[in-house]
């Protein structure tokens, strides 16, 4: 039986895209050969790399706005220093709400002068700063829309005449947004788009070549747009299933249906935790994210018999990431109303139970 699968990343992904995803590994479209084993220069695979592309900016609503779309390698990660290369010259300003917000810091300022504007660091990351001053003379903006390991998400951006640059590698696709308010965008694949190996990257054009330094060419953003994201061999595999994931929501209605869904998700979750005296939601009820439920048991001896209670009803990922503790449900796009209701059934159990 499949399980209900509240992983953190990878992650789920839709169980069509999936079946399409192996079938393809099998045999491509009826063309006699595996999606993994023509070349990235055929025209199959790179009709998919056009489609990836396409579906991503129109998906955001980017399409004929000065955008282009990228599939890289080297994950998130790699987008922290690719990001400043590219665009650091004099400073920039960081909005640090939590592990993958401080990585982006430290490795922007291997690369010139990165400042932290606001850190939510003094309450372990429970919350999004909001009071603080954004500079008028930054190179660019950054902040992380949904912090996967805290469970917080950015609800309203700050306004700002710089540059805006955010990580969204854990809530893309999963809300509206008015998304040419950013001028890039980075994303790894693995959770809410494919399998780990490929970072879509949403840039807008007239925000390159403005810095002073030389850049290697894999770190160079204009060379992979030049390329059409194929200046080196795509991760051919990753792409596919992002296109496969992209157009399952296209199909599905878009942003906005597959919002929907989320918001009822979250409501589910969040009102079990309040309600239920056994559970303690861990972020600021504010800041709470609909991707990411963090929370805690409040009497800790109850927790071999919730963890034994979720296994049995086939539930899988639920532990808390080590640096907030406690459980951590994550609910992606491919993750069905349904099996949030198991949990939630689980939770009420125990309180019946205890
Ligand atoms: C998972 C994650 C990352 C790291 O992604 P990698 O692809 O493993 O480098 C960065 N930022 C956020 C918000 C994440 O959720």
């Amino acid at each position: 039986m499949k399980k209900h699968n509240f992983s953190a990343g990878p992650c789920i992904l839709p169980t069509e895209v999936m079946q399409k995803a192996a079938a393809a590994v099998l045999e491509l479209d009826g063309i006699g050969l595996s999606l993994i084993e023509i070349s990235h220069r055929s025209k199959e695979f790179v009709a998919i790399m056009e489609q990836a592309r396409s579906l991503a900016l129109e998906l955001l609503g980017l399409e004929g706005k000065g955008y282009k779309a990228l599939y890289l390698q080297g994950g998130a990660s790699l987008q922290f220093p690719m990001l400043a290369y590219n665009l650091l010259e004099n400073k920039a300003g960081y909005l640090n709400t939590g592990t993958w917000s401080s990585n982006a810091i430290k490795e922007a300022n291997v690369i010139g002068k990165a400042i932290e504007l606001a850190s939510s660091k003094d309450k372990n990351f429970n919350y999004i700063p909001k009071e603080f001053d954004i500079p008028n003379d930054l190179d660019y903006f950054h902040l992380t829309s949904n912090n996967t390991i805290f469970g917080t998400q950015i609800k309203k951006f700050p306004a700002t005449n710089a540059p805006v640059v955010c990580d969204m590698s854990s809530d893309i696709f999963s809300r509206q947004l008015d998304f040419s308010k950013f001028d890039l965008i980075y994303a790894g694949a693995q959770k809410n788009m494919g399998p780990a190996g490929t970072t879509l990257v949403i840039v807008k054009e007239d925000l390159l070549g403005k810095v002073s330094r030389k850049i290697p060419s894999m770190l160079n953003y204009q060379v992979h747009i030049a390329k059409d994201s194929m200046f080196n061999t795509p991760a051919v595999f990753p792409v596919y299933v992002s296109m496969l994931t992209l157009q399952w929501l296209k199909d599905m209605g878009g942003i906005a249906a597959i919002e929907e869904i989320n918001e009822k998700k979250a409501k589910l979750i969040y009102s079990e935790i309040d309600l239920n005296p056994l559970f303690k939601g861990f972020a600021n009820k504010e800041d709470r994210s609909n991707m990411n439920a963090t929370f805690t048991l409040t009497n800790e001896k109850l927790k071999d018999t919730f963890d034994a209670m979720w296994k049995e009803a086939g539930i899988n990922g639920l532990n808390g990431h080590r640096s907030v503790g406690g459980y951590r449900a994550s609910m992606y796009n491919a993750l069905s109303l349904e099996s949030v209701g198991v949990l939630v059934d689980i939770m009420s159990d125990l309180e019946r139970k205890a």
